[in-house]
C-alpha cells in the first residue's frame, strides 16, 4: 500500500511510501511512479535510483510530481473539496 499516514514531528501526514523499502518518499523529485503493463495494471511507487525496479516498469514510469499533476487534472482544481484541501496542504507545508 503506497499511500500511508506518516507521523512527522507529531503531525500525521499522507505520504507515498516506496513499494520496495517501505520508507516515505519525502519529495516529488526523489520518487518515481510506474506501472506494470498487465491486466489490470499494477502501480508502483519507489525511490529514484536506490529502489528502482528497472525493467519491470520501463517505459511506464514518471516522476512523482508528474503523477500528482495528472491526478490534479483528472479530479479538477475547481471543486470546493480541492480548494479546501489546497488550504490544508498549505498549512502542512508551513509546519
Ligand atoms: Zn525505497
Amino acid at each position: 500500500m503506497p499511500l500511508k499516514i506518516v507521523d512527522i514531528g507529531g503531525n500525521l501526514c499522507p505520504m507515498f511510501c516506496c513499494d520496495k523499502c517501505g520508507e516515505p518518499i519525502k519529495g516529488p523529485d526523489s520518487g518515481l511512479m510506474g506501472w506494470k503493463h498487465e491486466e489490470p495494471a499494477i502501480l508502483l511507487y519507489f525511490h529514484k535510483i536506490r529502489c528502482d525496479p528497472g525493467h519491470e516498469v520501463i517505459p511506464f514510469r514518471h516522476d512523482l510530481d508528474v503523477f500528482m499533476v495528472w491526478l490534479q487534472w483528472k479530479y479538477g482544481p475547481q471543486t470546493k473539496g480541492w480548494k479546501d484541501a489546497d488550504r490544508r496542504a498549505d498549512w502542512l507545508e508551513r509546519m
